[in-house]
């Protein structure tokens, strides 16, 4: 008899199992709220269900989350845990506490396919997909953990809760690319939005992805949240170059999904997050044409830089604060919203793009990534006159 892990079940799907068990399937809700909303892992805690189903319960199911390898905290309150998920892979989840909100950022793969050269997780390689249970398992241990840490009820009453999460947003960007994760992310989502769950609200929760246009559309029609695009430059040769994945969905593609997915989305603007790397996408004449691009591509958006955290191998520098700020104005007085994101918790490698678990790589990464240095292309506006004269594609727009 297999023993099933109730924590790679959303609601549906504890039903059915429920039904397997000969038991009505709204006993999934009350056992999903023990779960996910108090935090239980043991059937004995769960009181107002029947000595009978807690007895059947405890021999066919376990509620169990990956083994805590360390926890580290930064000097601005910033928390990351690192977890064993097996076969020598480790994946990261970070807690950033702000005045009006804590939000955790999660991983959803052992390692990145993708290989961007900014990241150092696109670095490792990549090993595998977590399960539905693994990436839920970060914000069920880090909600619940906190909560018991920070002194806060344990939420065992009715209606109780929502003014008492400690987790109010979660953003998709830990190691690896959701979206080359689908089938366990969505609903892995649909748990985070369950009202019996965590029931945060679509604008709350982000993925970011590096491109992967079909899935785009797909995410639109099944779980339409809040949307990150990793952007990172103006035109297809440096993003090809940066981004790897650009070389199968070029940016003209990837615009015109971004638009697409707003028809759907919570949110009425797309963030698009932009690495600033010295030398190499941070002039102004990029930023200028990054508002091009946009201008012709009619998406809503609003700009997210974020300032490049180095390590040793990806032989990229930082963009200087001048730099920056200058980039920064140009985007404003173009009339795009546009903001850098704070650096948080790079005393503990916690910051975006540092974190790197421990991955068995099985992509031959390293020689991937063993680059010629980044060619820089000044012509990017090439995208933006295709795109406005209603041409996409990687044909029309190469250069
Ligand atoms: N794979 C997804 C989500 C994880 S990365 C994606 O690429 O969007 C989350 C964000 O951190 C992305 O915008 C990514 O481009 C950015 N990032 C990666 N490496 C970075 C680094 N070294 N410095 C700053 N940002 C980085
Ligand atoms: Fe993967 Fe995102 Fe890192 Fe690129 S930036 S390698 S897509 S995790």
């Amino acid at each position: 008899m297999t023993v099933a892990n109730l924590l790679e079940l959303d609601r549906d799907a504890l039903a059915v199992f429920c039904e397997q068990l000969g038991e009505k399937r709204f006993r999934a809700t009350q056992l999903f709220r023990w779960i996910h909303q108090k935090g239980a892992a043991d059937f004995t805690q769960m009181s107002d269900l029947a000595k009978s189903l807690r007895d059947k319960l405890a021999g066919r199911a376990t509620i169990s989350a990956m083994p805590l390898i360390s926890e580290q905290a930064s000097s601005d309150g910033t928390i990351k845990w690192l977890f064993d998920v097996g076969a020598g892979n480790a994946v990261e989840t970070v807690f950033i506490p702000e005045d009006d909100r804590g939000t955790l950022c999660i991983s959803s793969q052992a390692g990145c396919a993708v290989g961007c050269r900014f990241c150092s997780t696109g670095h490792q390689g990549f090993s595998r997909n977590l399960t539905t249970g693994e990436i839920i398992a970060q914000l069920w241990f880090a909600e619940h953990h906190l909560r018991r840490r920070l002194n806060l009820p344990d939420n065992q009453r009715e209606g109780a809760g929502a003014d008492k999460r400690v987790i109010t947003n979660v953003v998709m960007m830990g190691m690896g690319e959701p979206l080359q994760n689908y089938a366990a992310l969505v609903p892995a989502l649909r748990m985070m939005l369950d009202d019996h769950g965590y029931g945060l609200s679509r604008r709350r929760v982000t993925v970011s992805t590096s491109g992967v246009v079909p899935m785009i559309a797909r995410l639109r029609d099944d779980c339409p949240v809040a949307l990150a695009v990793s952007l990172h430059a103006p035109d297809d040769a440096l993003r090809d170059d940066l981004v790897p994945l650009n070389r199968k969905y070029p940016l003209a593609e990837l615009l015109a999904t971004c638009k697409h997915y707003l028809t759907k989305a919570p949110r009425d603007f797309i963030t698009f997050e932009y690495c600033m790397l010295a030398g190499v996408n941070d002039s102004d004449a990029q930023a200028r044409e990054l508002l091009a691009l946009v201008a012709a591509s009619g998406v809503s958006c609003k700009f997210n830089l974020i300032p490049f955290n180095p390590f040793p191998e990806s032989g990229l520098k930082r963009s200087l604060n001048e730099r920056v700020t200058s980039f920064l104005r140009v985007l404003q007085d173009g009339g795009v919203v546009a903001t850098v994101r704070k650096t948080r918790g790079d005393d503990i490698d916690a910051a975006c793009g540092q974190l790197a678990g421990e991955v068995q790589d099985r992509t031959n990464a390293k020689a991937r990534m063993t680059r010629a240095p980044v060619q820089v292309h000044r012509s990017g506006s090439a995208v933006a006159e295709a795109i406005k004269a209603g041409r996409a594609g990687r044909q029309e727009t190469a250069q």
